[in-house]
């Protein structure tokens, strides 16, 4: 394969998802194409918030949208560029119709306006969000006059009830829930919300599209906190989101236009670099998260285990032979006393509120990414004192069960 072939291929999504995330941010050859004097073999870092063109006229054309070019670092920037351009490949969406922000939320904040949704409409999404997530839609959303009706994605009954009820503009819902782990079942929920003309946004952060590629079952808008798997490494925040077409494609470039939610150069080139290795931290993260779950199901200790590959039919449902890396687990019979005492015993495992990172964490929703959700709804989700989250990581999995086997006793 000659250079040329190499980039159109790769342009083109034509490489496996493996071989298109080892390949992100590598583009020497289109500056070999293009005649640079420099040719590295990774994107630069472009920080300029600045760009020129060849002329004043050729600027105008940038500026009136005829010429595809940077003007403004909070249009477009090259390097927030290759980033959009790799993670509109791995889900299978086009480049045109993706936006990097600053981080999830803005993602999740920009796809919920680009979809027009305006004082009246009703959104129906599930009910256990990430935390931020219900914050948004039950909070600034509802102050604007959007009404969120949740329900049990995992219900299909209650959800196709809801939907011919409200008939909503706006369906919205996480490929595997934050913190217990359900898997929706996006296909059919897809199938219900276009029978009403609704849209639906899917937040594929747990999954990752190497286990799930929500388009393939009908989503609108898919969306993801690039801060944790995409990134992988605990040192950036982004946020992108994938439209799937070109008229909300625009839509959520004009509302990040609007507000100013941009990624950071810097951090587009972090998750980038990120992304590299994406398929390679997922394979090991989730053989790891396996052998956790299943050795956390036989401790005396634990009440109950969410984990997709350990529910039956959770599997078929998400499409992946893979569970995806997070574990939850309840602790038999444990106050917030008790569940302080064992994160302060974990050694290996770091307490933090994130995920998706190469090391284990656990996080104590309760606490943390749950805390500003009211108690009533936390009990009908299953969000107890005694429920840790735990994000594994790439470690040697016998370290990662030997710090909780210590940390038990
Ligand atoms: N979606 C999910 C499933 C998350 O877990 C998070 C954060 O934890 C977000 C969105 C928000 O992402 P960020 O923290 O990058 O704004």
């Amino acid at each position: 394969m000659d250079a040329k072939d190499k980039t159109t291929a790769n342009r083109a999504g034509e490489w496996a998802f493996d071989t298109t995330a080892a390949h992100a941010g590598d583009t020497h050859i289109q500056q070999a194409e293009q005649g640079s004097p420099v040719i590295s073999t990774v994107k630069p870092l472009y920080l300029s918030n600045t760009f020129l063109a060849a002329d004043i006229n050729e600027m105008d054309e940038v500026f009136g949208g005829e010429r595809q070019g940077f003007v403004y670092g909070r249009y477009a920037n090259p390097t927030v560029g290759e980033l959009e351009r790799v993670v509109a490949l791995l889900e299978g969406g086009q480049l045109e119709n993706t936006a990097a922000f600053g981080s999830g939320m803005a993602a999740i904040h920009a796809a919920i306006l680009a979809t027009g949704v305006a004082a009246g409409d009703t959104v129906v999404a599930s009910r256990d969000l990430y935390g931020q997530t219900w914050a948004l839609l039950n909070g600034q959303m509802r102050r604007l006059g959007v009404d969120t009706t949740f329900v049990d994605v995992t219900n299909i009954d209650e959800v196709a009830e809801a939907i011919s009820r409200v008939r909503p503009k706006l369906v919205l819902a996480e490929t595997i829930s934050n913190p217990i782990l359900r898997v929706a079942p996006t296909a059919r929920i897809c199938e219900l919300a276009h029978a009403v003309g609704a849209l639906v946004l899917v937040d594929n952060t747990f999954a990752t599209p190497y286990l799930v590629r929500p388009f393939e079952r009908g989503a609108d808008i898919v969306i993801h906190s690039a801060t944790k798997y995409l990134s992988g490494h605990g040192d950036t925040m982004g946020g992108v989101a994938v439209a799937r077409t070109r008229e909300l494609g625009d839509e959520l470039r004009r509302v990040r236009r609007d507000t100013g939610a941009v990624l950071s150069p810097h951090d587009a080139w972090l998750i980038t670099r990120g992304i590299r290795t994406l398929p390679l931290r997922i394979e090991r993260q989730c053989e790891n998260a396996y052998e956790v779950a299943k050795w956390l199901s036989e401790q005396p200790g634990v009440e109950s285990v969410n984990y997709p590959a350990l529910k039956p039919g959770a599997l078929e449902t998400l499409g992946s032979p893979l569970g995806g890396a997070m574990v939850s687990f309840v602790l038999k019979g444990a106050s917030r006393g008790a569940v302080h005492a064992f994160m302060e015993h974990l050694k290996l495992i770091t307490p933090a509120t994130t995920l998706g990172d190469l090391s284990t964490l656990v996080l104590y929703p309760v606490m943390s990414s749950h805390r500003w959700v009211d108690e009533e709804t936390r009990q009908a989700l299953g969000i107890s004192e005694g429920l840790l989250r735990l994000s594994i990581g790439v470690e040697n999995v016998k370290d990662i069960i030997g710090d909780l086997e210590q940390a038990f006793s």
